[in-house]
């Protein structure tokens, strides 16, 4: 049978990082290759109760279709929680998505036609990148500096591209670990504000943050000018697959529609019973308990970057979140580098798929959050064992 897939399919690679978990899933293998929450971390006990009542208490409707907007109560749980950060949102203007990876492809569905341009940070998550490439756009990488979007040449690419929109993660961006400075993120929201340009900022980490201070979202600098994502994922279950996405009443109406055409609705057993999670536990202790443990991980993974990687590499020393960004040496190439630390029993994901520009990346990304620290130093040096090896030192 000779299939005729659509263009889109065919252009769109498959998602690498699952291609490289699959040959790290060896238990003998310390991975820093995934980007999974530790699920030492899942609330199941508070889940499953949760779930009993819900079940028990109004099980009909729990099973029964439900609307596109999401669960009310859910939706104002986290209207309330964006309040106590001092930003008004109306639950009207929140619509829940399942996961905020769906989010990605309603704002596809919404926003782009073949050959349109997106803005995208260089480099970027590679979950929006496949997203949004089954719309076949054009990307444009601007440059993210250790403070923020480098934002001349944000402004004079948009500009040149009449990108679509700017797609950016401000807080403890995946892959690099960088965080927006205050200044950066008003001076971003000032421009978008002038130029009348839209920002998607895909914010699942903001919470995550276990060093300094909390960080406003460039949402609340410029509202009408910025679709603002989040999720559930990280600081409850990724297996939930809920997430949610603020805009506009204008913006709403779009992605209300692209919604009911992918999903009709994110399943209401779950937002009933995440409902029912976050109105009998404390989020925010569940919260605390995370980021107390990834800060504990980070600090061992940047203590044993500092004592053993050899001269030349570089890395990201985040603030919060899940991640790191290792920058090798010129003689060093990431994708020549990861077969030898699969040999030396450490994985990684080299910098290749986090860009679209399809260069030879020096870059590797590292995920502190799976495995515990002692763990964690051991990686670190079966991972400078690798170097020496590929650099012959
Ligand atoms: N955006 C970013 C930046 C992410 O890192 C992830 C998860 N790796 C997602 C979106 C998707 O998350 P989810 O669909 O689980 O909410």
């Amino acid at each position: 049978m000779n299939y005729r897939f659509s263009d889109a399919s065919n252009n769109t690679p498959k998602s690498f990082i699952r291609e490289i978990l699959k040959l790290t899933q060896s238990d003998e293998i310390i991975s820093f290759a995934g980007g999974l929450p530790n699920k030492a971390f899942f609330p199941i006990a508070a889940i499953e109760a949760a779930t009993v009542k819900v079940l028990e208490n109004d099980g009909a409707n729990a099973l029964q279709y439900s609307t596109t907007e999401g669960y009310l109560p859910l939706r104002e749980f986290i209207a309330n929680r964006y309040k106590s950060r001092g930003v008004h949102v109306d639950p009207k203007n929140i619509l829940i998505t399942t996961g905020s990876q769906q989010a990605l492809d309603l704002l596809g569905k919404a926003f782009l036609n073949k050959g349109d341009y997106v803005c995208l940070e260089r480099p970027s998550y590679l979950g929006a990148i496949q997203a949004f490439q089954m719309f076949q756009p054009q990307f444009q990488e601007v440059d993210l500096t250790a403070t923020g979007i480098d934002l001349p040449e944000l402004e004079q690419q948009m500009a040149a591209k009449q990108a679509k929109f700017l797609y950016a993660i401000p807080n403890f961006q995946n892959p690099t670990g960088l965080t927006y400075s205050l200044e950066s993120r008003q001076n971003l929201a000032e421009y978008l504000k002038r130029s009348g340009n839209l920002m998607v900022e895909d914010d699942p980490y903001g919470e995550l943050r276990f060093i300094g201070e909390h960080l406003p979202n460039v949402y609340s600098f410029a509202p009408e000018n910025v679709i603002l994502l989040g999720s559930f994922s990280k600081v409850c279950a990724p297996g939930m697959r809920i997430g949610w996405m603020v805009a506009n009443d204008a913006v709403m109406e779009r992605l209300v529609t692209a919604k009911q055409a992918s999903d009709l609705h994110t399943p209401i057993l779950t937002q009933r019973i995440l409902a029912q999670y976050l109105a009998d536990n404390s989020l925010d202790e569940h919260i605390k308990t995370i980021q107390a443990a990834y800060f504990e991980q980070r600090q061992a993974m940047v203590e044993a970057l500092h004592q053993y990687m050899p001269e030349g590499v570089t890395f990201t020393e985040p603030e919060g979140g899940m991640f790191l960004w290792v920058t090798l040496p010129k003689n060093c190439p990431a994708m020549s580098l990861f077969p030898i630390a699969v040999k030396h029993k450490v994985a990684f994901v080299p910098g290749e798929p986090f860009s679209t520009e399809g260069k030879t990346s020096y870059d590797i990304r590292m995920s502190f959050c799976t495995v515990d620290a002692a763990t964690i130093v051991e990686g670190v040096k079966r991972l400078a064992a690798a170097i020496a090896e590929l650099t012959n030192q």
